[in-house]
């Protein structure tokens, strides 16, 4: 029975963490799981390549899932290139705290909580290593006043590093990716890294975006493919997971962000904003029908 205990590790019935021993958890560690619970599906989108648009299309399924009535959070986890509080309009806003919580700046309602939140000047560099960006991962998930969502959605730096891993570990619950790419094979090879990654590590892929897929010409609407195509769907093919669409390239989607503001909000019924909800329904009707809602 004592060399039981000693020896013990096993799998919590509430997180899904393994403890290394029988005590019980500690507050800290309910208050997380409680907070975990209290999120229902977390999105990580991410990329292995930088400037494909992962931020730009990781705000846009924020926005749009929020304007089809979710409730919604957005953590950006791009620590050395926060971008997100740009793209909003809100960069160098600063948090506030009660109770001991941090309160999450709201955008159209959506949440929004990033590094930049917490920098002294939005231009320092954050110089962090693996640990720290840990750290910083558990303290926003933990320590920021989500409130009951419906998504979180997760916004990753490139590649397959500190913080991909980080939130693979300590996020509990209901958790998938979404890849994102452009069409040209320079990309999907980086891209396919990230698949791999999400193989390996067992995490669900909700499928693969496809962005700057196409530029339509705004005076007559015939889409010219600047880059190659189909990189993304054969991607998706490749690593047998699904295909959201594509998403073609628009000035106006550069110009909302720039503008700090998602081209979802700022312009709901162009074609690039479709494009966006059409690539965003599936995505929270498979979510929400898993529930069995
Ligand atoms: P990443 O997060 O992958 O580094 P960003 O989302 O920051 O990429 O996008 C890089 C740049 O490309 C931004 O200026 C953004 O506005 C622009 N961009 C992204 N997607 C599109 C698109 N579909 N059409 C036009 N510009 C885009």
């Amino acid at each position: 029975m004592t060399e039981e205990k000693n020896s013990c590790s096993h799998d919590c019935a509430h997180c899904s963490v393994k403890h290394d021993s029988c005590s019980d958890p500690s507050e800290r560690d309910l208050k997380f799981i409680a907070q975990m619970a209290s999120i229902k599906h977390k999105i990580i989108v991410l990329s292995g390549k930088g400037g494909v648009g992962k931020s730009t299309v990781s705000v846009n399924i924020a926005f749009s899932l929020a304007m089809a009535g979710h409730r919604v959070g957005l953590m950006d986890v791009d620590f050395h290139g926060p971008s997100i509080p740009t793209m909003l309009g809100i960069k160098g806003a600063r948090t506030e705290s009660d109770n001991n919580a941090i309160l999450p700046i709201e955008v159209a309602g959506v949440k929004v909580i990033s590094v930049d939140f917490f920098l002294d000047n939005s231009d320092n560099a954050v110089i962090w290593r693996g640990p720290m960006k840990q750290g910083a991962i558990k303290q926003f998930l933990e320590d920021v006043a989500w409130g009951e969502l419906d998504f979180l959605v997760i916004d990753c730096p490139p590649g397959t590093g500190d913080e991909p891993l980080a939130l693979c570990q300590i996020v509990k619950g209901d958790k998938r990716a979404v890849v994102v790419t452009t069409p040209q094979e320079v990309a999907a090879a980086d891209v396919r890294k990230s698949l791999d990654f999400c193989a390996k590590l067992a995490l669900p892929v909700l499928g693969v975006i496809e962005n700057m897929s196409g530029f339509a010409c705004p005076h007559c609407g015939a889409v010219t493919y600047i880059f190659k195509q189909g990189g993304g769907e054969k991607l998706a093919e490749q690593a047998h997971v699904p295909f959201l669409g594509r998403i073609p390239i628009d000035p106006t989607v550069a110009d909302s962000s720039d503008a700090g503001l998602p081209l979802v909000c700022k312009y709901p019924d162009s074609p690039t904003a479709k494009a966006f909800t059409d690539v965003v329904r599936p995505i929270g009707k498979l979510l929400l029908d898993g529930e069995g809602a």
